[in-house]
């Protein structure tokens, strides 16, 4: 059996006839929030071999300083090389600065094999045309390392779409695969350790082939041909999905591994895809399951009952407001998101109650007037907003941080519930 054909459509070209209202393109409100540049933080972790320079400004790289706390004794994989007055004023060639600074790179970090030029706000501005020098460096250093680019920049996108756009770049590189066997691709950045467990169980299913991507090193990427079949870990890569489907690869659509209910349903979505019955699936993730059960049972009785408030931030919120009501009993008073993409989220948005009124990029003034005046327990939110919530009492979680730290899969479910229940907990210390 093989997987549905395609779904996935452009954000703003469908609306849903059935199941939650949306509000997709009602307010014209925010969907940037923070730059793109911030996924460089958990891609640089991800591919060992590969090295992102950003093309920016101090700011940019005070950003990232500051936002993967790096030490200034250690040697990280990215970097930014900045666009100068000089540069700005047209004074210099930014393209021949920006050759310079990558020999200089490469003739110091030998191990570098892909090498990303990550375009920003100010070298969009100037114009700067980062697929050209991609193209032409890497004629200069093919094949020792493969020079990509893709816009990190704040200027039209929501954090979330970095990762989106790296792995965008790099599908173009996939190689054809040779074998005709069953082939499953993992899509989307994973801690290793999640990685290991998500692949241990796949492995034990049996009967196909399995790659994650991206890989953990950038030299080896996975082939993809029409036996491909990809299924999502983030919601956030339609680019990626869409270009994998040009390559031949189709989707499997399944809920997105976040708790027991969503780890569950995404197996099965495998299994089915891959022809397996599903009493064979379900004996497979049987104890892991049970776990997960478990461990977020113990954060339910601080959750339960709760309401929860989510502005539009790392594009999770969706899944994550699912968890909540399905695992945790809380009910959730206003779900935001800054893009919804209704193929990609078609089984989550089966899966919540269908009265529920989700809202695309809302206009954040307002949603502020309809959190403050509802007043709920638990409120997701950027970083910008958390404090000026916390100062009106309410208690509030960065939705950064449910991207930075690993929440899929079952033995991360009981990790997931707490990063909620520890808020509140906080607060009701403070309260005694
Ligand atoms: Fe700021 Fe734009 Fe640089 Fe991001 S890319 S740090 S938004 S200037």
């Amino acid at each position: 059996m093989s997987a549905l054909p395609i779904p996935i459509v452009a954000q703003e070209a469908c609306a849903v006839k059935t199941g939650p209202t949306t509000t997709s393109g009602a307010d014209r409100g925010q969907r940037e929030v923070f730059c793109g540049l911030t996924g460089i933080i958990w891609l640089h972790r991800k591919m060992q071999d590969a090295f992102f320079l950003i093309v920016g400004s101090r700011t940019c790289a005070h950003l990232m300083q500051s936002a993967a706390g790096v030490m200034i004794f250690a040697e990280p994989r990215f970097g930014t090389a900045i666009i100068g007055e000089r540069d700005l004023a047209g004074l210099a060639d930014a393209h021949e600065e920006l050759e310079r600074v990558v020999t200089e790179l490469l003739s110091r970090r030998p191990q570098i094999r892909t090498l990303f030029l990550v375009g920003s706000c100010p070298s969009e501005v100037i114009k700067l045309d980062l697929a050209r020098a991609a193209q032409r460096l890497s004629q200069k250093y093919t094949p020792q390392v493969r020079i990509l680019n893709y816009s990190g920049s704040g200027i039209e996108t929501t954090f979330t779409q970095g990762e989106d756009a790296c792995l965008r770049s790099l599908v173009d590189h996939l190689p054809a695969r040779e074998s005709s066997k069953p082939h499953l691709m993992v899509v989307g950045t994973l801690a290793d350790v999640v990685e290991d467990q998500l692949r241990g169980l796949l492995n034990a299913l049996g009967g196909f082939e399995v790659d994650f991507f991206p890989p953990r090193r950038s030299a080896e990427l996975p082939g993809v041909s029409a036996s491909t079949q990809f299924v999502l870990v983030q919601p956030f890569l339609a680019d990626t999905a869409r270009a994998l489907q040009g390559k031949g690869a189709s989707w499997i659509p399944a809920k997105y591994p976040l708790g027991s209910e969503g780890t569950t349903d995404w197996f099965l979505a495998i299994g089915k895809a891959m022809d397996l019955d599903e009493s064979r699936v379900q004996e497979v993730i049987r104890a892991p399951r049970e776990r997960a059960v478990k461990a977020v049972a113990a954060h339910r009785a601080t959750l339960e009952g709760k309401s929860a408030f989510f502005f539009p931030d790392s594009q999770l919120e969706l899944p994550l407001a699912r968890f909540m009501h399905q695992e945790l009993g809380m009910s959730v008073t206003e779900v935001a998101t800054p893009y919804l993409h209704r193929g990609l989220m078609a089984p989550e948005l089966a899966a919540i109650p269908q009265d529920w009124t989700v809202h695309e990029a809302p206009d954040v003034d307002a949603q502020w007037d309809r959190c403050i005046e509802t007043r709920p327990d638990l409120v997701i939110c950027g970083l910008g907003l958390a404090n000026p919530l916390e100062a009106h009492g309410l208690t509030t979680k960065w939705a950064i941080e449910l991207v930075f730290t690993p929440i899929q899969g079952f033995e991360q479910a009981g990790d997931l519930a707490a990063l909620f229940s520890r808020p509140l907990r906080r607060r009701m210390k403070l309260a005694a």
